[in-house]
């Protein structure tokens, strides 16, 4: 009896220190998956000029607040350029996504290191003039990049506008209403429309009831996408990003945020 109870004291203390040794397991496992809550899932560098146009600058400063103020609570970190030339590979290399606020890139070099970064899987948002594009722009991956849509007009002055969600289902648009009011802004109107290519997915368009939309320069109706992705890239674009008031919407401010999230945490 005196040895059995010998092996079942020995018995016993394996199985105390074996919990032991699995409470201090678990409670590294729960430390170690809060530090990694804490680091940034993906790291933007978003580019914007100074020197354009006012109404576009006003929106890129606003934009650099507002992703600078959810940066934390989304897990990302937000880091924002005037200088351009940091379209390179070298530069890009930390950074999962890249956002344009009011500008483009000009230079070849600039151009080719964005081309590059993004058919290797970088990511982009790129907000109104961003996708600006004529017959001057003589860049014909960034068209075949965009969908295929060419500048072809705009409301003036700046106007709100009813906005329909194409996909409801979207991650970027699943907290929207299926339509809803966006605060003033200068919509473009492509052509051909993004929509007619089939690797383009639209997201949101502006409601027909908008039309005629404009003053001095009236957008008469048609198919007006104003946000849309092309599914071969990590991209997607939207049209607002003109002006002070973009950012007084707290429904729009959603699709801000999401927007972002959505691109920076995509895979391809
Ligand atoms: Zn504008």
């Amino acid at each position: 009896m005196v040895h059995d109870f010998s092996r079942r004291g020995r018995w016993l203390e394996m199985m105390r220190r074996a919990r032991e040794i699995l409470q201090t397991v678990i409670a590294l496992t729960v430390l170690s998956v809060a530090a990694y809550a804490q680091q940034p899932v993906f790291h933007v560098l978003a580019f914007y000029s100074d020197t354009v146009e006012h109404d576009h600058v006003e929106f890129a400063h606003q934009a650099i607040r507002f992703y600078d103020e959810i940066a934390k609570r989304d897990h990302f970190e937000f880091k924002a350029t005037t200088d351009w030339d940091d379209l390179n590979a070298a530069k890009l290399a930390g950074y999962q996504m890249v956002v344009w606020l009011d500008d483009f890139p000009h230079t070849p070099q600039q151009r080719s290191g964005f081309e590059t970064y993004m058919e290797h899987g970088g990511g982009w948002l790129g907000f109104h003039i961003a996708a600006y594009n004529d017959a001057e722009t003589r860049w014909p991956w960034f068209l075949s990049f965009l969908g295929g849509g060419v500048f072809y007009g705009n409301n003036w002055p700046p106007m709100p506008a009813t906005i329909t969600v194409d996909d409801p289902k979207h991650p970027v648009t699943r907290r929207l209403p299926s339509s809803f009011p966006a605060p003033s802004n200068e919509w473009y109107l492509w052509r051909p429309s993004p929509r007619e290519n089939k690797e383009v997915k639209v997201l949101l368009t502006l409601a027909p009831s908008n039309y005629p939309l404009g003053m001095k320069d009236v957008l008469r109706g048609g198919d007006v996408p104003v946000m849309w992705t092309n599914t071969r890239y990590r991209m997607l674009y939207m049209n607002m990003g003109h002006g002070d008031r973009i950012f007084t919407s707290e429904i729009q401010n959603r699709l801000m945020e999401d927007a972002m999230v959505w691109v920076g945490r995509s895979e391809r």
